[in-house]
């Protein structure tokens, strides 16, 4: 029987199908962090259960460490009990404990990928929504919650409904200055936040083909903010050359055996899914949110649609522009900019760093932007120094910070203030997510360092003089 990419990685993974019910899959790697681990060992000690594989499961400090000075003692107490509980427990366990300061340290999605710990044709959880960023490497991934981390800690299983299967292509070229990141953007806003509620996505078409695996993650990322419980891309060359080599990547025969695995994971041409959609990327241009959700976006040449040109209802519409200080025929061109943030599981590694640096280069940082660039791991603060993109950023007076989740959400010191504005390159615009009173832009690096330079969101193709310098 044909069968989709997903039905095969799932296929292979269940270990008992329950009648009526949902199927017990096996998990191949477990990544946890100290936000939602900690209550989970806690239910393991209170019932003397041993964690069952604890060389498949990998802990990395994350949401709550600072990122600045990370070599002082954290000041906020709750912040430093959590990571000091992920630190024990790991010891307890025999789990490879990444913590604040360690060489490997950085954010979970980010760091996975990094040491091959991400692998195509696996199944992956981790106690955090945005784990759907693996699903680039064609594994089924997902996130779980706390009671969740304990089931598998302690079972390397877990009981999942199979979901409903979508596949969304996107074919053509994209046009200058248009990065995954408005792909994206552009089919959340298109499917809105409930439009993939049920179902796991492929995405499929040459758009996803020509893209980096940086460009892969970034779409896979922002899977679950259209309702999905995960997206994925069939691995090919791309997929392979990025895995090969890497720390916790399969070695000699293993490596081999592995590659033939790989070969398989591809969708059979006469699969069927649930639902197929299919979008000219030529007509996509860098995108924006007006809103409080990730559906709220358009492309940044566009007007604020009226209540009537979009799902949901007038109230909860004025409300969310309410919010954000916006009205119905805005546009977004020329809006006050207060912070730009390039960081987090969905902007944060070396590409996203590079495109900011493209259009940085040269210029200088607006008077009162206030500008946080996180690189979302260590090796992508150290191929930021190797590449010389720090040196252009500090010329055009810009500086880094260390390794974290930083203004992704407001778990940190990095807050946005009440009422501030910021273009922020990660993944979640809700009322509060970047702290209490915020109000948050989301976009890409591209349009980030345009509003990091000019001090109000602007078009980042008007400032593109070469198109060579994009990545
Ligand atoms: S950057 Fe944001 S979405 Fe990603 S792991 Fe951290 S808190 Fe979660």
């Amino acid at each position: 029987m044909s069968k989709t990419l997903f039905d095969k990685v799932w296929d292979t993974h269940v270990v008992r199908k329950i009648e009526g019910g949902p199927d017990v899959l096996f998990i191949d790697r477990h990544l946890i962090h100290e936000v939602t681990s900690p209550v989970a060992f806690l239910g393991l000690k209170s019932r003397g259960i041993k964690v069952l594989y604890p060389e498949r499961t990998f802990a990395t400090a994350d949401h709550n460490t600072p990122t600045i000075n990370q070599h002082l003692p954290v000041a906020d107490p709750l912040s430093a009990n959590q990571l000091k509980a992920l630190e024990s427990n790991s010891n307890e366990y025999g789990i490879s404990h990444w913590g604040l300061g360690h060489q490997k340290n950085g954010i979970v999605h980010v760091v996975g990928p990094e040491y091959g710990i991400t692998q195509p044709g696996a199944t992956i959880v981790c106690g955090d929504s945005h784990t759907s960023t693996h699903g680039a490497f064609g594994a089924i991934a997902f996130g779980i919650g706390t009671s969740e981390v304990e089931m598998v800690l302690s079972t390397q299983c877990i009981m999942q409904p199979k979901p409903k299967k979508m596949r969304i292509n996107v074919n053509g070229k994209l046009g200058v200055g248009v990065t995954p990141k408005d792909v994206a953007l552009f089919i959340i806003s298109q499917l809105t936040t409930s439009g993939a509620t049920g179902y796991f996505v492929e995405y499929a078409g040459d758009v996803f083909e020509n893209m980096t695996m940086e460009g892969r993650m970034t779409v896979c990322n922002l899977s679950i903010e259209m309702g999905a419980r995960g997206g994925m891309i069939a691995p090919d060359e791309t997929t392979i050359n990025y895995v090969k080599g890497r720390e916790f990547s399969p070695k000699g025969e293993a490596w081999d055996k592995a590659l033939a695995y790989y070969k398989t994971l591809k969708t059979d041409a006469d699969a069927v899914f649930d639902k197929e959609l299919t979008f000219d990327g030529s007509t996509i241009e860098p995108m924006i949110t007006y809103g409080t959700n990730p559906g709220m976006g358009m492309g940044i040449s566009h007007e604020i649609p009226n209540a009537d040109q979009v799902e949901g209802g007038a109230a909860t519409y004025a409300k969310s522009l309410g919010y954000m200080g916006f009205h119905e025929g805005d546009s977004m061109i020329g809006k006050k900019v207060d912070f730009v943030f390039v960081g987090s599981c969905t902007n944060g590694r070396i590409e996203d760093f590079r495109a900011f640096t493209s259009i940085v280069k040269g210029r200088h940082k607006a008077d009162g932007v206030t500008v946080w660039l996180v690189p979302g791991s260590h090796i992508v603060e150290a191929q930021i120094k190797e590449e010389g993109l720090l040196d252009i950023l500090t010329e055009a007076g810009f500086t880094l910070r260390q390794p974290g989740c930083s203004a992704c959400l407001a778990m940190n010191d990095d807050k946005i203030p009440a009422g501030k504005y910021a273009v922020s390159t990660s993944n979640r615009n809700f009322e509060g997510r970047q702290g209490p009173g915020s109000r948050t832009m989301l976009a890409s690096p591209l349009v980030a360092a345009a509003a990091a330079v000019t001090g109000v969101v602007t078009d980042p193709r008007t400032l593109i003089e070469s198109i060579k310098e994009l990545v």
